[in-house]
């Protein structure tokens, strides 16, 4: 494999910015890439190769002319299919959307734009983010590039099985309920979900708007933390960003010494449901972090054990609100627009053809949860579940300055083993809600292969609000003690993918 494809992203732009190497170069060994493998990954809904190849030249003229551009000049990117860019469709891959070009740039597209990063195309998701294995979009499930039988993960695994295959350095992920962090753990790479309105969520097309946000996803920490410092800070054009310096994630990230640390262990994350190598790794883990000086006690945050049931109420119920937009008449696709039917027929032909089967499933449930009558009973119910998970948080990062616990109960699941059982596709988040419902930060970073089955753990870190460089901390820390172990990264034992193309 072309070493190019292999080198980080923060060495990647010290290339190009020394001109060792040039943006073009770079993005080109990338498309080819995309072109060789992504017929049996499926990450890209989108490769806007043209676009990426002009971008780059205009980055390494920059730099021709002395121009001193940010660390990530000239890297290119693969952004999540539910993020605004004006250059390409953004269809959030519903049959809905399909074909929409977005008339303005999200803010961290702009932001990511403007520090030069080039952005090769959009990946694949479940249907608008919904899902954990990415089955559910429109346009085809993404493969794992560790094993092209199972799942990526969901909502982003596009992004995520785009790192793991090489195709990206660097991607842009989106968390709901552990959309980023899930995929993350499944394909070995870094994934981080900032604290909510760390990073601005203007120009994401919005599912949960109290729960949705933005993140890096690289494949190694220190990368993650470049990109998470071009995204994050205050944006007024999104009412909910904090207006607050952003954690110095960067120089958490080349640190990495958690001697003194309090960390907890959350006693509800884990035993019964969980994969035995799922446990070893992250128990083998734990012992890790108290060699590297941290202190590890024990917390109890009893209240988890209902996060799911309610995620799956308050959820579905902002779901249920966010798409009626999609109405045939402002966006998209419009089925049944023959002069014979009425604007309420278009409406509902076009939903019934429009959204799949996961998405409708969501605005019953929401659309159930928030009718009269009904309101008190789920909604208000499952609103106050949250303030419990929110106050168990507080309680906890009282004793301990982060939390941990495995990122996900199993390792990548077969494709189709779970899509006749919603619940048991729900349950692969029982981990990663709870930061959701609370809005601290809180990432996965690769802590090795299960012994049963040869694929990628993830270890979740969480952190309290606006304490996002503490995950770095941690992440950075595991990393480098876990690379001497191992003698390299993780993906370094990746089974190498054929490159015949489309026909392999
Ligand atoms: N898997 C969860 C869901 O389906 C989370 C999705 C997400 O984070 N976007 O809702």
């Amino acid at each position: 494999m072309d070493e190019l494809l292999t080198t980080s992203a923060a060495q990647l732009g010290a290339a190009i910015a020394a001109r060792r190497t040039t943006s073009e170069e770079v993005t080109q060994a990338h498309l080819d890439r995309i072109d060789q493998v992504d017929g049996q990954i499926n990450a890209f809904l989108h490769v806007a190769s043209e676009h990426a190849l002009e971008q780059a030249r205009s980055v390494d003229r920059r730099i021709a002319d002395g121009e001193k551009l940010g660390p990530l000049a000239g890297v290119p990117l693969a952004l999540k299919d539910i993020v605004t860019w004006t250059k390409a469709p953004t269809t959030c891959a519903s049959k809905i959307l399909e074909g929409w070009i977005p008339p303005y740039d999200a803010t961290i597209t702009r932001r990511m734009v403007e520090a030069g990063i080039v952005i090769l195309g959009k990946t694949n998701l479940d249907e608008f983010a919904m899902g954990s294995s990415t089955e559910n979009s429109a346009y085809g499930a993404t493969r794992n590039p560790w094993d092209t039988d199972r799942i990526p993960g969901g909502s982003g695994g596009g992004s995520s099985a785009a790192l793991a295959a090489f195709e990206a350095p660097l991607a842009i992920g989106t968390d709901t309920g552990g959309s980023i962090r899930q995929p993350a753990s499944v394909t070995g790479t870094v994934g981080i979900k900032p604290t909510y309105g760390g990073v601005s969520r203007y120009g994401l097309v919005s599912l949960a708007s109290s729960l949705d946000q933005a993140g890096p996803c690289a494949r190694s920490v220190l990368d993650a933390a470049l990109l998470h410092e071009v995204i994050a800070g205050h944006d007024p054009a999104d009412s909910t960003s904090i207006d607050q310096p952003v954690p110095d994630v960067v120089d958490a990230a080349r640190c990495g010494d958690i001697s003194g640390m309090r960390i907890g262990v959350v006693r509800e994350l884990g035993g019964e449901g969980y994969a035995p190598g799922v446990e070893q790794r992250f128990a083998e883990t734990v012992e890790l972090l108290t060699r590297l000086g941290a202190e590890v006690v024990e917390v109890s945050c009893p209240n988890f054990d209902h996060a799911l049931a309610a995620y799956y109420l308050i959820q579905p119920s902002e779901t249920s609100s966010n798409l009626a937009k999609f109405d045939a008449m402002r966006f998209g696709l419009r089925v049944g627009d023959d002069g014979k039917h009425s604007a309420e027929e278009v409406m509902a032909m076009t939903r019934g053809a429009g959204f799949g089967r996961e998405v409708k499933r969501r605005i019953i449930l929401g659309t159930y949860a928030l009718s009269s009558g009904y309101y008190d009973a789920y909604y208000g119910t499952a609103q106050k579940i949250r303030t419990l998970i929110t106050a168990d948080f507080t309680a906890a990062f009282e004793q301990c300055d982060v939390l941990v616990s495995p990122t996900t109960p199993t390792t990548a699941f077969r494709i189709g083993e779970r899509v006749n059982d919603p619940v048991a596709m729900y349950k692969a988040d029982l981990c990663t809600i709870p930061s959701s419902m609370a809005g601290n930060a809180a990432a996965s970073f690769p802590i090795g292969l299960a012994p049963e089955d040869g694929l990628p753990v993830g270890l979740q870190v969480m952190a309290p609000p606006m304490a996002d460089d503490r995950l770095y901390r941690v992440g950075a820390a595991v990393e480098a003690a876990l690379q001497e172990q191992w003698g390299g990264p993780l993906w370094r034992t990746l089974p190498e993918l054929s490159t015949e193309g489309a026909q392999a």
